[in-house]
């Protein structure tokens, strides 16, 4: 395997100050600032969602650009119909389908620092969704659950039926205004970011996000809250079938061991809401966790997701060709936590990309069997992370995992720097490591660090 140092500075400086160096094996974020305001009407006993998103765009490439890739998972378990036209600043626009999930959105010719607005109204229908989507957009047992439901600043991807079937990057602000047909609770809409609901019941909610790369919320009328605070961050789980205090203490748990170990959690609420299928596999967004019936007060589970936390919702990566970056570190948080080891049985590379396993679009595909997605990434991806800690000892690993996270909090990373990064941290020599976890993987050194000096 072979071991490539990428000068990036040198890269850098070849191509000129216009360039922002490629990330290597990983998406490479639109350079948006972003911000979404979707008012909402929803009718509980129907499962139907009409919606109108308003996303404002400014952009910060060197470049103009002349059109927006948009993700919207709906589409591909048949949820989604757009019957009215998109407008950006007011004008309508031809949109085209690039694959079964991407909206291309044409934006005439975007200058640098220019903002647009582009209005996107869509309805959702929505059913029970296969066990990979159970945890996301579903209806099930009364509970509507929405996660990667309305269309998002993306790379031009397909959806996929293992792994995520998304790609988003951090938002200013997602704003949602929630009415309801029918008076349910205020205990009904578990969302992260509340900050408007009614008293005791009522039809309207608003809860916005800073910070966030994704947005996510539950719906069910029979919802109990338990609701405790955490050293500030305001911890709220939504149950129906179970009281949510074990799964509180699981969450509380996580949050404080996480944050001594990589660094603060950055946001002032963590939700945690029960969804209405029983199996398939819990999910996470950002401030926000959707559980599966049977795993509500799973310890593995809930410390997996508030992992999530920092591996995806603070740090993002292309989870379709790197999962390993997000779920790798999820599955090494959850069993560190725990104080247990990984027992896998796979040969396959920590790194491979999702794609590695067949699957059809939304469902499908080996999650569980030795030679699956779960051996391979996720607890191999532990195995591997357990022997870069041994090798460079506990408080050289986590200080790196520390300034790891600090360093890209809220951006995009990919594999090929995280290893520059640990290499650069500790004299211990990774490669026969990294040789043995890893297929073609890269080793970008860290770029160096500039101190400005200040003249007076
Ligand atoms: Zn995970």
């Amino acid at each position: 395997m072979t071991v490539r140092f990428t000068p990036v500075l040198l890269l850098f400086f070849a191509l000129g100050a216009m360039v922002v160096p490629a990330s290597a094996n990983g998406a490479t974020a639109p350079r948006f600032s972003q911000a979404y305001v979707i008012k909402a009407t929803l009718d509980v006993e129907a499962g139907r969602l009409e919606a109108v998103e308003k996303l404002t765009l400014t952009n910060r490439a060197f470049t103009a650009i002349d059109h927006v890739d948009l993700s919207v998972i709906p589409r591909a378990l048949g949820y989604l119909t757009m019957d009215e036209p998109v407008t950006v600043d007011g004008d309508e626009v031809e949109t085209e389908w690039t694959t079964s999930i991407n909206l291309r959105v044409p934006v005439d010719h975007l200058e640098p620092r220019e903002t647009t607005t582009i209005r996107l109204p869509f309805r959702l229908d929505v059913a029970r969704s296969p066990d990979a989507f159970a945890a996301r957009t579903s209806f099930e047992n009364g509970v509507l659950s929405f996660g990667h439901w309305f269309p998002i600043v993306s790379t031009e991807h397909e959806v996929y039926g293992l792994g995520d079937p998304q790609i988003s990057f951090t938002a200013d602000e997602i704003r949602l205004e929630l009415e309801t047909t029918d008076v349910v609770g205020r205990d009904a809409l578990a969302c992260p970011g509340l900050v408007s609901a009614p008293e005791e019941t009522g039809t309207s909610w608003i809860c916005e996000s800073t910070d966030v790369r994704d947005f996510g919320f539950v719906v069910n009328p029979s919802f109990r809250l338990a609701a405790r605070d955490v050293g500030g961050t305001e911890l709220r789980v939504y149950t129906e079938t179970v009281s949510g205090e074990a799964t509180a203490d699981l969450a509380e748990q996580a949050l404080i061991g996480l944050s001594e170990a990589f660094g603060d959690y950055p946001w002032e609420d963590l939700v945690l809401a029960e969804v209405g299928s029983e199996g398939g596999f819990s999910m996470e967004y950002p401030r926000m966790i959707h559980l599966t019936r049977d795993k509500v007060a799973d310890t593995y589970v809930v410390y997996h997701e508030v992992a999530h936390q920092w591996f995806y919702g603070q740090l993002g990566n292309d989870q379709q060709r790197e999962p390993w970056l997000d779920e790798g570190f999820s599955d090494f948080s959850a069993r560190y936590l725990m104080g247990i080891g990984e027992n896998q049985c796979s040969t396959r590379p920590v790194n491979s990309e999702v794609f590695a396993w067949k699957a059809d679009a939304t469902t499908g595909g080996d999650w569980s069997s030795c030679d699956g997605y779960f051996h391979a990434v996720f607890y191999r991806g532990t195995e591997f992370l357990t022997a870069v800690r041994s090798a460079m000892g506990d408080d050289a690993f986590f200080a790196a995992i520390r300034e790891w996270v600090t360093i890209n909090r809220f951006g995009m990373t990919t594999g090929s720097r995280l290893l520059g990064h640990l290499a650069a941290s500790t004299d211990a020599d990774l490669e026969p490591i990294f040789d043995a976890y890893l297929a073609d993987y890269e080793v970008v050194a860290p770029r160096r660090r500039h101190t400005l000096q200040k003249i007076i």
